[in-house]
């Protein structure tokens, strides 16, 4: 069977270029989306699918141990197996957070751990799909010189990392002083060119689109729709790790909003090839400090309007004008989602309690922790619900955010649940009753269920 993909305009269907074009934009101006030929798809049932995806799920054969290239049918057929450059990513733990879901009240909690992957982000999800498409670009004699992305960290980490394995060079714009240490060390180890501006994250954003004009240097941002083609099977693979079950919510947070669309496109993909016959509900989690899309659900998305995002702990999602804006409405409206937003407070309260049940969460993660714990709350997600966070990246990105916490420094908190270390005499005694208070602090803290 030929199966085949697309870039095709939302406003024009009849408007299409191949996935190794350098293009980003419809004539209209629009995003360009990745459409695939859902005829030829459907020649082979759901079940056929399900078996087919089973077969190749975490095996060696090249490349379809990875989670993404698992599923290459449906996320980029049109590349060869030769061109692949894949660290197998994707096939993350589903983790079972009981003892949080215990204290929250909620019965079958999760937390889809895509941290848990060879950069430490979600972001290679989608990055295996981009590099391995200019990598047949460059096979078929396209002349790119480099390929270049304004990012929170995460994106620069992942295509720096992906560029080096296939030998491509990269090139990455941050905002000067916004990202951690252990981001910025990731490109510059990997031997890209790293360029830090003085500027946030969109005005790192402008500078990109304006030298990527330039086709023979090739946009990595998540505006560019292959990179949402890989981050699509996030959602697939949550259903399959439930045995082709739906949960009735997936949080996830939000920032630029690439990864809430790619979350409902992988589903609806799902639901229009029959693999499932229902949908969950998506809750979208975003830092009050940067939320411009909580302040359009407000107005039922009447309105939206960029704003200039605050200084946040969750820095990846510290973004005012989020490039997937449109596609996150209607993916929200299409999943009768929900908007959420978290304070600092609550976000570094929330990574913390999940910490302490064995979880180890990124601010990120925490935004989306708070999120589900405050619908929780009031009633929205209930008790019976089966509710999936998903981590976007993994804790130990974040050490700073984690030890000014327990030093109870970090701006606009003050910590719920920090736990210094203690110093003490080198002295058995001393030790003894240091041990002893910790014994009784921890007995009292157990309440008798
Ligand atoms: C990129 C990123 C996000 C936000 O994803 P968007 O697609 O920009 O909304 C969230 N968390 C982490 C850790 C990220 O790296």
């Amino acid at each position: 069977m030929q199966y085949n993909a697309w870039f095709a305009a939302q406003d024009n269907p009849n408007e299409r270029y191949p996935l190794t074009e350098v293009v980003y934009y419809s004539t209209s101006g629009g995003l360009l989306e990745v459409q695939h030929d859902l005829d030829a798809l459907r020649q082979r049932s759901a079940d056929e699918w399900k078996q087919l995806f089973e077969s190749r799920w975490m095996r060696t054969s090249w490349p379809y141990g990875s989670g993404v290239w698992g599923k290459k049918e449906w996320v980029c057929p049109v590349i060869s197996d030769d061109n692949v450059v894949s660290m197998f990513e994707g096939g993350t733990n589903l983790f079972w957070a009981e003892r949080l879901g215990i204290e929250l009240g909620v019965e079958n909690f999760w937390i889809k751990l895509c941290g848990n992957s060879h950069t430490g982000s979600f972001k290679d999800l989608g990055m295996t799909v981009l590099i391995s498409v200019v990598r047949q670009m460059i096979a078929e004699g396209k002349p790119i010189r480099a390929v270049a992305c304004a990012s929170t960290g995460d994106t620069s980490a992942a295509l720096a990392c992906y560029g080096a394995a296939a030998g491509i060079p990269t090139i990455v714009f941050l905002p000067k002083g916004k990202v951690s240490t252990a981001q910025l060390v990731q490109p510059i180890a990997h031997g890209a060119l790293v360029l830090a501006l003085d500027t946030d994250f969109d005005g790192c954003m402008r500078v990109v689109r304006s030298v990527t004009a330039d086709q023979g240097i090739y946009l990595a941002n998540s505006l560019n729709s292959l990179r949402i083609e890989g981050q699509k099977t996030v959602g697939i693979e949550i259903v399959q790790q439930f045995d082709w079950h739906v949960p009735e919510w997936i949080v996830i947070p939000g920032g630029n909003l690439g990864n809430t669309s790619a979350l409902g496109r992988g589903l609806l993909m799902m639901y229009e090839l029959g693999l499932i016959d229902r949908l969950p509900r998506i809750v979208c989690a975003q830092a009050e400090n940067a939320n411009p899309l909580y302040r359009s659900y407000q107005q039922g998305f009447a309105h939206y309007e960029p704003m200039t995002a605050r200084a946040t702990a969750a820095s990846a999602i510290q973004i005012g004008d989020p490039v997937s804006i449109n596609r996150a409405i209607r993916t929200l409206q299409r999943f009768d989602g929900i908007v959420e937003q978290a304070s600092e407070q609550e976000l570094a309260d929330a990574a913390a309690r999940a910490d302490r049940t064995g979880a180890y969460a990124c601010p990120h993660t925490g935004v989306a922790l708070a999120a589900t714990i405050k619908l929780i709350k009031r009633g929205v997600i209930q008790k019976s619900d089966r509710v999936v966070v998903i981590s976007t990246a993994h804790g130990l990105k974040f050490s700073r955010f984690k030890e000014a916490y327990h030093e109870n420094t970090l701006p606009e908190v003050t910590s719920t649940y920090p736990n210094p270390p203690v110093e003490v005499a080198a002295n058995v005694d001393a030790v003894r009753s240091v041990i002893d208070q910790y014994m009784e602090r921890i007995a009292r803290s157990i309440s008798p269920r």
